[in-house]
């Protein structure tokens, strides 16, 4: 089976659309998202369409459950908070239902789904350095957790005592180990590549592989204006940070 794992659309239609003609390339027959469909970008319904339309295993980000009330818009930055209550004019009723109805983590046999971290998932951690993975291996009752929130792709690696960064974001699973992979993101990559990030997981090879791809980031940019959106949303987009 070939799954697509992917996350932090953040209402970026155009990221989206051209992750999806790659993942119909690369013959993927099951989807994932880990969480943030919503927030920032000026496309949150389509967006939110195309995820429920695959029936994709998605589990809430922290937008996602701003934008649902069910977390306090309060906590974010200035920016986040505009286009979270933009972004709830945009929705129906039924759609926020959707959204307030994610859950914090979700699994299959092979796979444990969450945005930020497994421990205190409600609290939206930070995966920043290798000793906040601690944790979430503790709490793995799989071998391969994906996740995504900060933007940035990686993939962490256990085995027995031992954690380390990958210094390639193309591995083979080993036996024996466990691997915490975010996954980066769709719609607003932050490690200075504003190319769309997205995950493609082999279940027949083990082999796990974060790649990245051009869209259509003026038509973005344009939209994010023309929506009244804060312009850096839009200037952002550019320069993936
Ligand atoms: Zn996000």
């Amino acid at each position: 089976m070939r799954y697509g794992i992917l996350s932090d659309v953040h209402g970026n239609l155009e990221a989206l659309e051209a992750v999806l003609a790659l993942y119909q390339e690369e013959r993927i027959e099951n989807f994932f998202c880990c969480g943030d469909v919503v927030g920032y970008g000026a496309n949150p319904k389509e967006c939110l369409e195309i995820v429920r339309g695959l029936r994709m295993l998605c589990i809430a980000g922290n937008h996602d459950w701003a934008v649902s009330g069910r977390l306090n818009p309060a906590y974010f930055n200035p920016v986040a908070k505009e286009a979270i209550y933009w972004t709830q004019k945009q929705l129906t009723a039924e759609e926020i239902g959707f959204l307030n109805d994610l859950q914090l983590v979700d699994k299959n046999d092979q796979l444990i789904l969450t945005h930020g971290s497994l421990n205190e998932p409600e609290s939206f951690h930070y995966m920043m350095y290798l000793s906040h993975a601690v944790e979430t291996f503790r709490l793995m009752d799989r071998n391969l957790c994906f996740i995504g929130h900060s933007h940035v792709p990686q993939i962490i690696i256990r085995q027995k005592e031992k954690i380390w960064l990958s210094d390639t974001l193309k591995i083979t699973m080993e036996p024996g180990c466990q691997y915490i992979i975010n996954v980066g993101s769709v719609g607003q990559p932050r490690d200075g590549n504003p190319m769309a990030g997205y995950c493609v997981y082999d279940t027949k090879s083990q082999g796990i592989e974060i790649k990245r791809i051009t869209y259509d980031i003026k038509l973005a940019q344009k939209k994010i204006l023309q929506a009244g959106l804060p312009a850096s949303l839009a200037a952002r987009l550019s320069i993936g940070h």
